[in-house]
């Protein structure tokens, strides 16, 4: 048993009774296919994040490649994303055909935004940035090349609920941000889900048609689309969870600051920029180390569960070999992966969980300054 826990789940739904009593409600009426619930689910969650628009989707997967399938991307075409990010972003690209291309991050775990018109080429349709760990990616720089080139911008924002720079939100800086309601995201529900946010009708109404087969009504095939909904049972799940949003950002927000202040007194640890005016909501909390495999392996044998996000820089994977990149392509991903190290940050930490783990780490550390 681990003094500091990463998963919070058992204790996130320690008490589901009121769930289970909706659910209890709801099941005689029979509406799981786009039922009621979703309907719900996705007003409530366009008004958390201030769009017109929220369509719920099997995933965030699916977020993502019903986002790229609605700006035109399709076979042989091109879009540019992060080079660190998790696999999903580049599933989603694949499966509409489309080719990744690579950008490298920067110490706040974004595509460095500076390196994207280098990367632009005539086949570029969309620029999907991730909003890696939950800092937002530089769209203050991003947007007016993408506008300049007139590509598309398609968000990953499933890590990033309720981030924003100066009070603009992610998932609201592009055409449209796709969200993952997977059950390790901040907003979560007990099986696969995803929803996507727009302020576009247009956009709004092709993804309400990908999702669904291309349906326009019981008969009719307006274009291909897909199966790919949310279920009305999840619905359900995030209804009950959507008010505590702002509480679990705050509480994470809150944790992370603890651990700042404890782990930016160590030496060896290095915090990546806490830049003003962003706000970061860390669905991962990171930090930089020194020595780290042998901090990683103390830090689990003093009863801290301790992960890497991720050891293995995803251009360099066995799965993506036929994209043609090869080690030494991306030196910040690279360098990343041997400085990185993610310690629990959720909402259900006590302080003094936070406190111990921070303990452990000094104590690693004594006596090799
Ligand atoms: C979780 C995640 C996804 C995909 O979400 P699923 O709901 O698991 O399909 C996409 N991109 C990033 C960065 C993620 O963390």
């Amino acid at each position: 048993m681990f003094k500091v826990r990463y998963s919070y789940l058992p204790q996130q739904f320690a008490d589901p009774s009121e769930i289970l009593e909706e659910l209890r409600r709801f099941v005689p009426t029979g509406d799981f296919t786009l039922g009621k619930p979703v309907g719900e689910f996705e007003r409530r969650f366009a008004e958390l994040i201030g769009t017109k628009h929220a369509i719920g989707v099997g995933s965030g997967t699916d977020a993502l490649k019903l986002g790229l399938r609605a700006v035109d991307v399709g076979y042989g075409d091109e879009v540019i994303t992060a080079a660190n990010t998790f696999i999903a972003t580049v599933g989603a690209i694949a499966e509409t055909g489309a080719r990744p291309v690579f950008v490298d991050c920067d110490d706040t775990f974004c595509m460095n935004v500076d390196q994207i018109e280098a990367a632009i080429t005539s086949r570029t349709k969309a620029i999907m940035p991730v909003h890696f760990t939950g800092y937002m990616t530089d769209m203050e720089k991003l947007m007016p090349i993408a506008e300049r080139h007139g590509i598309p911008v398609v968000e990953d924002a499933c890590q990033a609920i309720l981030a924003d720079i100066g009070g603009k939100r992610a998932g609201t800086w592009g055409i449209a941000g796709g969200f993952s309601l997977h059950p390790l995201k901040n907003l979560n529900v007990w099986a696969d889900g995803g929803i996507i946010v727009t302020n576009d009708d247009a956009v709004a109404t092709k993804l309400r048609l990908l999702r669904n087969h291309g349906l326009i009504n019981r008969d009719e095939i307006e274009l291909l689309g897909y199966n790919s909904r949310l279920d009305s049972v999840q619905a359900i799940v995030g209804n009950w969870l959507i008010p505590s949003t702002h509480d679990i950002t705050k509480k994470r927000i809150a944790n992370a600051a603890r651990y700042d202040a404890g782990l930016g007194q160590i030496p060896q640890i290095r915090i990546p920029p806490r830049p003003r005016g962003k706000q970061v909501v860390f669905h991962l909390y990171i930090v930089f180390a020194e020595d780290r495999d042998a901090l990683f392996k103390h830090c689990v044998d003093h009863g801290v569960e301790v992960k890497i996000h991720y050891p293995i820089p995803l251009y360099q994977q066995r799965g993506l070999a036929h994209f043609g990149y090869k080690a030494g392509d991306f030196p910040v991903t690279d360098r990343h992966t041997t400085e990185i190290i993610s310690f629990p940050c959720d909402q259900h930490l006590e302080p003094e969980q936070i406190d111990y783990a921070i303990d452990v780490v000094r104590n690693f550390y004594r006596g090799k300054n």
